[in-house]
């Protein structure tokens, strides 16, 4: 179907990103436009959040379909983020997409932020069956298609892989995000400090790793017989093994022909270069999502609420409510059977 046959309008609003993509049903994007909360100190406050997409989502929807060039009128679909994410941020997104479906007359459809980071990665790298390492600030999921779900292999057990790197990044007083910054820093440095390797089973944690980085970073010694490039080198090699290796072991169980790495944590290069090394190693075709779609963002979400209202069509408006914790293994997706 071509654009003057439908487009699609997503609302991304998890976390930090108001995002909105315009998305014809072929699956070119024709607009998208992404707002980004940056708190000016500490984490993600979702009270601040909130006003921040309060304050910008119309601008963000309006500036989307200039890009598009097209108005309201040629929206035929509007999808939005319904889980996993933040309670008082989804609902901004929920409420909008309700207001733009019921006010336009066109269908709604809820999309699952995390099948929708796998589902434009496979539409953008011509991908058809990947095992899937998702990075990011809120999440740290390994994950492929077997028995009609995205089944999980692996995951964090507390705090995700890009909330690690930003709350070190903050301790060393650098500014939000962190994950560039430390990247850096970790090219200047071949000085590997002993860290806490915590993979149990298929899972990982992060947080003594990031326990352990804080006292390093607040010790006497730090400055001294180690700077802050030893300790963004030491943090990279430690965490970004530990994402590999169970990636390795995911890749060995399912037998998939195909990894695809996506999340904003996908944007770099020694995670990249380690899991281009395993697929290299097991003849595996290596793909990573463009980066302007790796990270959260709006034409993921239109993309993904085409596929399901595709095979099931439309919502009801009783089945719009938000599910802030519900996991993406608990979905069925009939668009793969
Ligand atoms: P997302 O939640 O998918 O939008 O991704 C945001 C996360 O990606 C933040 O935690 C960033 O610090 C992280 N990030 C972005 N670029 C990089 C990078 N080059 N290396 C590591 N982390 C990164
Ligand atoms: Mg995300």
């Amino acid at each position: 179907m071509e654009k003057e046959e439908g487009l699609c309008l997503g609302i991304e609003s998890t976390a930090h990103t108001w995002s909105v993509g315009i998305v014809d049903f072929s699956g070119k994007v024709h607009g998208l436009v992404n707002n980004v909360y940056i708190p000016e100190e500490g984490g993600l406050h979702p009270a601040l959040v909130r006003e921040h997409h309060l304050k910008n989502f119309k601008g963000v929807i309006l500036k989307a379909l200039q890009e598009a060039k097209c108005s309201l009128n040629d929206i035929s679909l509007i999808a939005f983020s319904q889980s996993p994410g933040l309670g008082p941020i989804l609902r901004i997104g929920a409420l909008v997409a309700r207001l733009l479906s019921q006010f336009r007359k066109i269908p709604i459809v809820g999309v699952n932020h995390c099948i929708a980071h796998i589902e434009i990665g496979r539409l953008m790298c011509d991908i058809e069956d990947p095992l899937t390492l998702y990075v990011s600030g809120g999440n740290t999921i390994i994950s492929a298609y077997e028995s009609a779900r995205y089944q999980i292999f692996g995951e964090t057990l507390d705090i995700s892989i890009g909330n690690m790197i930003d709350m070190v990044a903050r301790d060393a007083g650098l500014a939000h995000p962190g994950g560039p910054k430390i990247e850096k820093l970790a090219e200047k440095s071949n000085n590997y400090i002993s860290l806490p390797y915590v993979v149990k089973g298929m899972d990982l944690s992060f947080s003594g790793l990031y326990t352990a980085i804080r006292h390093l970073i607040e010790s006497s010694e730090f400055g001294k017989k180690f700077v802050l490039e030893d300790v963004a080198y030491s943090l990279q090699e430690t965490s970004f093994s530990m994402l590999t290796e169970v990636t390795e072991r995911a890749l060995a169980h399912t037998k998939k022909s195909e990894v695809l790495l996506t999340g904003g944590v996908a944007a770099n290069k020694r995670l990249q270069e380690m899991i281009k090394s395993i697929c290299e190693d097991h003849g595996t075709r290596y793909e990573v999502v463009p980066l302007k779609l790796a990270g959260d963002n709006g034409a993921m979400i239109a993309w993904t609420g085409i596929l399901r209202f595709k095979s099931e069509g439309g919502f009801d408006l009783s089945q719009t409510n938000i599910n802030p914790k519900e996991r993406m293994d608990n979905i069925t997706i009939p668009w793969r059977n």
